[in-house]
């Protein structure tokens, strides 16, 4: 994650920036002539996205290969192509019902036949400011709800994914109208830009630095924001789950990505008494499952020799203050040109330390120890609430008391980053970790406006309401105060 101050120097914005105004204007107007698609239009584009990420499958491939170096096909696949096409498919199936009115009640002694009801109605013109780990994922995907809710769409993204970025743009500009989804390319330049925009509604998807940036540029044109941040996403190991699956599941989210993932295991809390042993099932599993992982396909790259040198320092700072480290293979030098680093365990590290106390965002797992739950549970409660916490446990009890006990964007119980992949939970952080959601209705209702509709019928007392007040007023006053005004 590069700091604002440390991004790449950006020339060549300036037409970037013209070209916002003119797309932001586009799409207002046509909003405005159409602010209300209907649901055959909406599935429309909804199959159109999901045609469109299947048709560019291999494109996508490439892409991603370019700008991690290494990045696995089959990930590409799994991930950047057929999560958000699932996802489509699942949002135009459960359409009809997110886009019915919601009746509601209201008293017939006082409303008579009157009619209440919440009709979701569109925002209108929204921007999603992309990060550079999925850049697919994290720009079509919530695409999805965005344009299920009937709205009109303008994509940035990541600086730091030139070749995913000009793919999106092509992809994009040759599935949809412009004046209903565009994609601006640019650097810090365009991003602080696209934050002065008054959109209707604004997703940010990022570092919780940044993050603190967009809100108040958000804030100074009042709008409305869902901020997809990150931070330090824990899992705990009760005693009776530090087995090799609860390993396997904990080494093969990190595997993933190689870390760069936001709702990746950040560290893991496991019982004082169980910490080598958890470490022996880690090197077996290395050694045993995942051969050569380092510097086969299926290890991404970090995304740039920056974020790789941040990774190493984090462990030169480890090894400085005397911790134990432990890759779980013996990779040798690291090639600039694909940035593949091993997976490594630091065992027990202090809490005071760099690695323990920013996101790691990479290939190094720490391994806390703790004496008892109720530690444990403290320790993930004195942070930063978590985008996504993680319990191991075969008593379902437990499991239940660490979920109830704990706050945290999204949770999975025996495995990891499973509920980032369902369409029908709602992601999204809490505190520190973001605010707001996408996925499934509760992402058609976050770019929707719930609109609240009373429609008048017969034999209500609204008068009652206007001066000069008379004596429906005062009827309405006696019978709620017993007569006694
Ligand atoms: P990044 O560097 O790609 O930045 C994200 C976006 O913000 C980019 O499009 C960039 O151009 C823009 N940006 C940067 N500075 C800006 C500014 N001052 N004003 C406006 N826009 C600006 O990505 P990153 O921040 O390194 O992303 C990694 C972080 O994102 C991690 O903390 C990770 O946990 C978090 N993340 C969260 C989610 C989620 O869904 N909650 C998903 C992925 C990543």
């Amino acid at each position: 994650m590069a700091s604002t101050e440390s991004r790449i120097a950006t020339t060549g914005d300036d037409a970037a920036i013209i070209e916002l105004q003119e797309v932001v204007a586009r799409q207002r107007a046509a909003f405005l002539a159409d602010p209300f698609p209907s649901l055959e239009e909406r599935q429309a584009l909804l199959g159109a996205l999901a045609a469109m990420l299947v048709g560019h499958r291999i494109q996508i491939q490439e892409a991603l290969s370019s700008d991690f170096g290494v990045h696995p096909p089959l990930a590409s696949d799994l991930i950047e192509v057929l999560g958000p096409a699932g996802r489509a498919v699942y949002a135009a199936e459960q359409l009809p019902g997110w886009m019915e009115p919601e009746p509601r009640p209201a008293d017939p002694a006082l409303y008579g036949s009157g009619r209440a009801f919440v009709q979701p109605q569109p925002k209108g013109v929204v921007g999603n400011i992309v990060p550079w780990n999925f850049p697919f994922d994290l720009s079509v995907g919530p695409l999805i709800e965005m344009l299920a809710a009937g709205n009109r769409v303008v994509i940035k993204p990541s600086e730091y994914t030139p070749a995913c970025g000009e793919l999106l743009r092509e992809m994009v500009h040759a599935t949809f109208d412009r004046d209903r989804v565009d994609v601006l390319l640019g650097g810090l330049e365009l991003a602080r830009a696209f934050t002065r925009v008054r959109w209707d509604h604004l997703l940010y998807t990022g570092s919780p630095a940044v993050g603190r940036e967009i809100a108040k540029a958000a804030a100074e044109q009042l709008v409305p924001v869902t901020l997809e941040l990150g931070g330090k996403c824990p899992a705990i190991l009760t005693s009776d789950s530090v087995d090799a699956e609860s390993v396997r599941q904990v080494l093969a989210t990190k595997a993933l990505k190689n870390g760069q993932m936001c709702i990746s295991v950040d560290y893991c809390l496991v019982p004082r008494e169980r910490l080598e042993e958890f470490a022996g099932l880690a090197a077996d599993y290395a050694r045993e499952s995942m051969p050569g992982y380092c510097e086969s396909g299926s290890c991404t790259g970090m995304i740039s020799a920056r974020h790789l040198e941040r990774i190493q320092g984090l462990l030169e700072d480890a090894l400085a203050r005397g911790c134990d480290v432990r890759p779980l293979e013996d990779a040798g030098d690291v090639d600039p040109a694909t940035r593949q680093l091993p997976i490594s365990l630091v065992i027990d590290p202090p809490d005071d330390l760099a690695l323990m106390q920013e996101e790691i965002f990479g290939p190094v797992l720490p391994i806390r120890a703790y004496d008892t739950l109720d530690e444990a549970i403290d320790h993930v409660n004195a942070g930063e609430r978590p985008l996504a916490l993680y319990v191991f446990a075969k008593d379902d009890a437990v499991a239940g008391e660490v979920l109830r006990r704990t706050t945290s964007g999204g949770a999975c119980v025996n495995c990891a980053a499973v509920h980032g992949a369902l369409p029908s939970l709602p992601f999204g952080g809490i505190g520190q970790s973001g605010s707001g959601r996408h996925h499934g209705v509760e992402g058609f209702r976050e770019f929707s406006n719930p609109r609240g509709v009373f429609i008048r019928g017969e034999g209500d007392l609204i008068e009652a309401f206007a001066p000069p007040y008379g004596p429906t007023a005062q009827a309405i006053a006696d019978a709620a105060f017993g007569g006694a005004t």
